[in-house]
């Protein structure tokens, strides 16, 4: 059996947390503005180029989908570290290893879960 996380660990990782979490809003506001300005520019510019402004939006628009997914799970850890519930596998309710927590702090799965929903898809 795995040791329960340490108040030091869990306090390193909310911190990280608190750093990432920070840094994807801000990314996030970033990209909201440039989506902004594909979008005014389409308005003037010729069918090829209109056609490259799209595709540009919407790489934008999946890197966006991809930050905001992160910042959400980002935000629930947090939560879960204020309830005390951090730290364990939303599937198999085992602990999730310091030491991946630590590469991914805003894991929800052990990596054993992790591996078979990547071999199911
Ligand atoms: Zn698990």
């Amino acid at each position: 059996m795995t040791d329960n996380l340490s108040k030091k660990q869990i306090a390193a990782l909310k911190e990280q947390l608190q750093i990432t979490e920070a840094e994807l809003s801000s990314l996030l506001q970033i990209s909201e503005q440039s989506a902004d300005v594909v979008e005014l520019d389409q308005s003037r510019v010729g069918r090829l180029s209109r056609m490259d402004a799209m595709q540009q939006q919407q790489m934008a628009s999946a890197g966006k989908h991809r930050l905001q997914l992160q910042l959400t799970l980002i935000t629930k850890a947090i939560k879960k570290i204020a309830d005390d519930s951090y730290g364990y596998c939303i599937e198999c309710d085992e602990i999730i290893a310091y030491a991946r927590l630590q590469i991914r702090p805003e894991s929800e799965l052990c990596i054993d879960c992790q591996n078979n929903q990547e071999i199911g898809q």
